[in-house]
């Protein structure tokens, strides 16, 4: 297949703006590479593309980006700013798709699931996150309504906060996971870890009140998406508990992670699926999260960690230590079986030759 990713309109690639998407993008470019398939990304100016897709042709567009849409109200219009990037991709996208077999979109946005019914060469959905706009919960019905085959999601938790005919696609996510490490069960410090985008959404100031009453620090990796909400967590918590640790590249991040007793994840909303947990499983550190979401699939009690009932934090404290006396090597076993890039690959495949064979 000749195929055009279009990414994300809210940032470059390579710089964390993206969340997940960046990682699942680099994933999938990587894959359908490996397959001998021709892959085009077409996203932000200023975007880098991982040494695993360095066989893409890249094409970068300037503009203004995107607002994240979970950080709207739930009736919020959609906006497209002047001079934006999102009406710039599309443009070249659709000025260039006669020469692709394909056009898969990464991007949460209204625009490109809207374009659906207009294009002629068929466009599919990765959708990546759950529901947060009315706007965009009704064009991803729609696209649903009208062909069921071009969209797919990460879990059926994700999936299940939209109104769909059919059973939905569910794709997962993959990891490279030779780049992931599990240090020696000696070098594991008494910390514990938390990764993401400093947002409200990611619930971070639970983990920081856990990591307080446990008398244990806290090492933070991601970017700092919101910085009123990055300073009002840290004075929520004794000074000391949170180790701001920055946004890494994949290499240091996860040499750090792996050093972690346990890795916590506390969503405020329905995350999609929680990359940040399976690359700290890669790295074999247990984990402690909410049964919300992904993380709530992800999850499994006793074999790669403990779950707790989602909001409740004395709940946490106690899966953060039923999760510290699990077999590290086990948790790293469990990414290797349900995560590893090949299955990844392989659902992505059948998936876009399916909406292909659809038209
Ligand atoms: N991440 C990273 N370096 C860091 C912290 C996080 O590269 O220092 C990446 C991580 O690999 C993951 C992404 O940020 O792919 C966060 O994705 P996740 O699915 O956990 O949440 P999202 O941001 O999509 O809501």
């Amino acid at each position: 297949m000749r195929l055009l990713v279009v990414s994300t309109p809210v940032g470059p690639l390579g710089q964390g703006r993206g969340g997940g998407v960046e990682h699942t993008g680099a994933m999938i470019v990587a894959g359908l590479l490996g397959r001998g398939h021709a892959v085009t990304v077409l996203a932000a100016e200023g975007s880098q593309l991982p040494p695993a897709c360095a066989g893409a042709r890249l094409w970068c567009e300037p503009g203004a980006v995107q607002a994240s849409w979970q950080h709207g109200p739930r009736e919020a219009p959609v906006q497209i700013p002047a001079s934006s990037l999102l009406s710039r991709l599309w443009q070249r996208a659709l000025e260039h798709q006669d020469g692709f077999d394909l056009i898969l979109n990464l991007s949460y946005d209204w625009l490109p699931f809207w374009l659906s019914r207009f294009t002629t060469t068929p466009l599919v959905h990765l959708v990546s996150m759950g529901s947060v706009a009315l706007a965009m919960d009704e064009v991803i019905e729609a696209v649903a309504q009208w062909r069921p085959g071009r969209l797919a999601f990460h879990t059926a938790s994700q999936a299940a906060d939209f109104r769909l005919p059919t059973p939905p696609r569910l794709v997962g996510n993959g990891f490279d996971l030779a780049r992931y490490r599990p240090p020696s069960p000696d070098a594991v410090q008494p910390a514990l870890g938390w990764a993401g985008r400093i947002a409200p959404e990611k619930g971070l100031e639970d983990a920081a009140r856990v990591a307080a009453g446990l008398g244990l620090p806290l090492r933070v990796w991601g970017l700092r998406e919101d910085e009123a909400y990055a300073t009002a967590v840290e004075r929520l918590v004794p000074a000391g508990t949170i180790e701001w640790r920055g946004f890494l590249a994949t290499d240091r991040f996860q040499a750090e992670l792996g050093l972690c007793r346990v890795f916590l994840n506390t969503p405020k909303w329905n995350e999609a699926f929680g990359n940040v947990v399976v690359e700290a499983m890669a790295c074999g550190v247990p984990i402690a999260a909410y049964a919300r979401g992904g993380p709530g699939e992800l999850v499994h009690e006793g074999c790669n960690g403990a779950l707790a009932q989602a909001d409740d934090l004395a709940a946490l404290a106690a899966a953060v230590q039923r999760a510290a006396g699990l077999d590290r090597a086990a948790c790293r076993r469990w990414a290797e079986l349900h995560h590893a890039p090949e299955v990844f690959t392989q659902r992505i495949e059948a998936w876009l030759q399916a909406a292909l064979a659809e038209g």
